[in-house]
């Protein structure tokens, strides 16, 4: 959420000595009520980008996903809090836009696929609303609790998008990597 203003997570946001506290949900997310967005379009996105399996060594030994859950398939470091669209100038003005989250995990998918496809998760990042309607404002690096470095992301997925269209361009290579 939103704590005077700045996105964090609300569980170890301190607040000081301040005699007031603003909380405030999410923005760039569809309200339910008072401080609950509604997450469905930003875990869907997470699906398309090919979303990176949890390596079998990073789970808890004798662990088992919870009811419900068929297997591990998050992506690794990002704890899909929203805050880094959140805090997105990009998120409020296009409702379509990937959002720096999803393009992160579709870098992650591209850049270690295991199995998934780096080709789709490429093509997934590179279009109208993906990776190009980023402002490099690198806000979202900024905000991100987990350091997953959402901005870096996209930056690295439009120099092998542009790559990948000079391949095309020019011959030769496999598109897509
Ligand atoms: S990239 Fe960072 S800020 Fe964005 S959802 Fe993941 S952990 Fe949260």
């Amino acid at each position: 959420m939103r704590v005077n203003g700045r996105e964090g997570l609300a569980c170890v946001t301190k607040i000081g000595d301040a005699t007031e506290v603003v909380v405030e949900p999410l923005a760039n997310l569809p309200i339910v009520s008072d401080l609950v967005v509604e997450m469905d379009p930003f875990y869907g996105d997470f699906e398309q980008a090919g979303r990176a399996l949890v390596r079998a060594s990073e789970a808890i030994p004798d662990g088992a996903p919870a009811e419900g859950v068929d297997v591990l398939t998050r992506y690794e470091d990002c704890i899909e809090c929203g805050i880094c669209v959140s805090a997105c100038p990009v998120a409020g003005s296009d409702a379509r836009y990937l959002g720096p989250a999803a393009l992160a995990a579709a870098w992650r998918t591209y850049s270690e696929p295991r199995q998934a496809s780096a080709a789709a998760a490429l093509r997934f990042a590179d279009g109208e609303h993906g990776i190009w309607r980023c402002h490099v404002a690198y806000e979202c690096t900024e905000a991100c609790p987990s350091n997953v470095d959402p901005a870096g992301s996209i930056m690295r997925l439009r120099r092998v998008a542009v790559a990948a269209r000079l391949r095309r361009f020019f011959g030769g290579g496999r598109d897509g990597r």
